[in-house]
């Protein structure tokens, strides 16, 4: 029988509501998973759970709880066949996106889910979310971090939060499910990640700063001069398109050329849900790739903010840097 750890970070899932909204209710959470007679079948992996300090709103997460989250799994990575992390909907894809960087060389399942309706509530997506990411933590069919939603196994660093209300909430518009659970759960096994070829190891993160900028009919670029200094080390701006920017706005360039001298590394990641960045196809993208930008190609902006922390993080150069980002290094592109 297998063995599953899981990591209990807060999140909708165990949410009771008070007088100033919905907030994690730890003993509540604990209660609940006792009474609930799946958790005791034998058709479910043995599980343990541990529990994050505080538990979060995942909206509260930050560079360091991700750091925590991904110690509890290498401290305890040779005793459990995987991992389930309970977590808030709001950042979970950054959550996923990140872990999948940091833990290296994963040979083990780490499903991420939670729901949209507390489980205590009648018509909780949060007990199929929790149940189905067990069996597929605990049947070692996949090696990568996951987000499990809503009959849905996608890979982490490709989904996206889709819907703020929706049980659907997460999509993967680049890439196809890693499973699907119908009657049965059917792995698409052309979809997986192989299995690493070196031993796992754990990769921290460093609270780098970083920027994401939205590019918007009318945007006045010389408001971001002011974070376009020195000390930014990354930034994700996050275009029209196949990367397109107003290339008639003159103040724009002379500031990524500022970045770009700085040692910033300018990521250039599209608006549009699916598809791909293509720098040079029209005049608008081409200046950008002239100025020295990186293509984020078909990456999330959830994905280009974690690989920008996950690269610095390991002390590269911004040359390795910049030519990391424009290769895959966990499926994520
Ligand atoms: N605000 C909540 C959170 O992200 C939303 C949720 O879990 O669905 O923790």
């Amino acid at each position: 029988m297998s063995r599953v750890l899981i990591i209990y970070t807060g999140g909708t899932i165990g949410m009771t509501l008070t007088e100033n909204g919905y907030v994690p209710n730890q003993d509540r959470f604990h209660a609940q998973l006792m009474k609930m007679p799946e958790m005791s079948s034998d058709k479910m992996p043995k599980w343990d759970i541990v529990d994050m300090d505080p538990l979060l709103d995942s909206s509260n997460m930050t560079v360091e709880d991700w750091n925590s989250i991904g110690q509890i799994v290498a401290d305890n990575y040779q005793n459990y066949d995987g991992f389930v992390i309970l977590h808030g909907t709001d950042t979970m894809a950054y959550t996923a996106s990140a872990l999948s960087f940091m833990l290296e060389n994963l040979n083990k399942p780490v499903i991420i889910t939670g729901s949209q309706i507390p489980i205590f509530e009648i018509r909780s997506d949060g007990k199929d979310n929790l149940i189905a990411a067990l069996l597929v933590a605990g049947s070692q069919k996949v090696n990568e971090v996951c987000i499990y939603f809503r009959g849905e196994l996608l890979r982490g660093n490709r989904a996206i939060k889709y819907s703020a209300d929706g049980l659907m909430a997460f999509k993967s518009p680049n890439y196809p499910p890693l499973a699907e659970a119908g009657i049965d759960i059917n792995f698409n096994e052309s979809a997986l990640l192989p299995k690493p070829e070196s031993n796992f190891r754990f990769q921290s993160l460093k609270n780098i700063p970083i920027g994401v900028i939205k590019v918007f009919p009318g945007i006045q670029f010389d408001l971001f001069r002011g974070i376009m200094t020195q000390s930014l080390k990354g930034v994700v701006i996050e275009t029209f398109g196949a990367g397109n920017i107003p290339s008639n706005a003159k103040n724009l360039l002379p500031i990524i050329k500022t970045a770009f001298d700085n040692g910033t590394v300018v990521t250039v990641c599209t608006q549009c849900p699916q598809g791909t960045v293509h720098l040079g196809t029209y005049e608008t993208s081409n200046a950008l790739k002239t100025a020295g930008a990186v293509s984020g190609k078909d990456m999330t902006t959830e994905a280009a903010v974690a690989k920008l922390y996950y690269l610095f993080s390991k002390n590269y150069d911004t040359d390795t840097i910049c030519r990391q980002m424009e290769i895959s290094l966990r499926g994520e592109m």
